[in-house]
């Protein structure tokens, strides 16, 4: 099966605001078709609103946009995150006032307030679904497109995999499945060795508790430069291994699709953001370099189409490599070598496009897609716009 994927670039072309941004966006709602969204049903629009000092995501002009076309069909929008994120959004510009919707934590003020989702997979038997996201009659899964540690990328599944999820579900269970597939030998390895392997990281991603005689690597932040493989030679007590890494994203997957579950096909929507991409994601909460030019913005109504084509869009677009923040820490640059721009920052163990393998497996939708773009630079050109105004004199009365 293809899906359809709409793109509007960020490049357009005619010097007027018919052809630009805001214009492909609507152009993208258009064909998204929101007309299945019926009069008086509660409408998610699950977002990252950033985290302290992270402003780098959804531009609140493109989510009050989204919002009115929501509402023009009668139903009733808000926007969702977790607690924190929304409690502090007015810091970065989000509020009821300028969003045009409320903003409601996803599992409540207390992140209490959740769904027991049975997941059954390596360590995680549960996890708990955000009460609210599960009422809602609606979903639109509006993506900031950015870079992701454990992951290597963050989009649309991520935003509900783990943002669709109360705060201990994402930290201390998703974030600890790596775990699950033994990579310590602690028979062949004495506390001694196993000191020599906590300093040999240099980012200080192993530990060592020397009474349990237990070493812990933190799979989150390795980027797989091997240098604890090196001092483990001829002892081969450590081993690193794709498969605990990819647990990560087969767990994003199924996480993702218990999200999607909650609602019919024809009640889902994507739109995704490829602008202001960075190497991490916006959890950490602080303004990062731009690491890929900026792309556009995408819509779907297949979550796995849609992720497939950003990261092909991003593929395309490569590294801004002089813009590689000094705390990525060794990326691979070699032209030689096929790896995602992502990859390359994160390490080859972290090949963003695992997750839509698994999501395609598990019948989220297709990996096939037909990219549509919208107002196209040569379409554009053919429009013959009426002439540009300026605001030689207040228009707004
Ligand atoms: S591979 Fe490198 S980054 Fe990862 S734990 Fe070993 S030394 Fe640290």
């Amino acid at each position: 099966m293809t899906s359809e994927v709409y793109f509007g670039s960020v490049l357009h072309g005619a010097r007027n605001q018919g052809a630009a941004l805001a214009r492909k966006l609507d152009l993208i709602i258009e064909q998204l078709d929101f007309s299945t969204i019926e009069k008086k049903e509660k409408v998610a629009i699950k977002m990252h609103l950033g985290f302290r000092d992270g402003y780098q995501t959804v531009p609140v002009f493109f989510v009050r946009r989204i919002v009115k076309a929501i509402r023009k069909q009668g139903a009733f929008p808000f926007i969702t995150d977790n607690p924190t994120a929304v409690y502090n959004a007015v810091d970065r510009g989000y509020t009821q006032e300028t969003c045009g919707c409320p903003l409601i934590p996803i599992a409540g003020v207390k992140d209490g307030y959740t769904k027991t989702t049975f997941i059954d997979f390596q360590n995680v038997d549960t996890l708990e679904m955000g009460g609210v996201l599960h009422d809602a009659d609606v979903l639109v899964d509006l993506t900031h497109a950015k870079g992701h540690n454990s992951s290597g990328f963050g989009g649309a599944i991520k935003n509900i995999a783990l943002g669709g999820y109360h705060g201990p579900s994402r930290w201390r269970k998703i974030h600890g499945v790596e775990q699950s597939i033994p990579y310590w030998d602690n028979e062949k390895c004495t506390p001694e060795h196993a000191k020599k392997l906590v300093k040999a990281c240099p980012d200080n991603l192993i530990s060592y508790d020397e009474e349990k005689h237990k070493l812990t690597l933190n799979f989150g932040m390795c980027n797989q430069c091997g240098e604890c493989i090196k001092v483990d030679e001829g002892v081969g007590s450590l081993s690193l291994k794709p498969e605990n890494f990819a647990l990560f994203q087969e767990l994003m997957a199924r996480s993702a699709n218990e999200v999607l579950k909650t609602f019919d096909k024809n009640k889902q929507f994507f739109i995704t953001f490829a602008i202001d991409i960075t190497a991490l994601c916006d959890c950490w909460g602080f303004g990062q370099p731009v690491v890929i030019n900026d792309i556009g913005v995408l819509g779907s109504r297949d979550i796995v189409a849609i992720e497939q084509a950003t990261l092909d869009l991003i593929a395309n677009e490569g590294l801004i490599e002089n813009m590689i923040p000094p705390y990525i820490r060794n990326p691979i640059l070699d032209p030689s070598i096929d790896l995602h721009p992502f990859a390359r920052l994160h390490g080859p163990m972290k090949d963003p496009y695992i997750v839509t393998k698994y999501a395609e497996e598990l019948g989220m939708g297709s990996r096939e897609y037909k990219l549509i773009e919208v107002l196209s630079i040569e379409e554009a050109k053919r429009i013959d716009f009426k002439s540009q105004t300026f605001e030689d004199q207040p228009t707004f009365f």
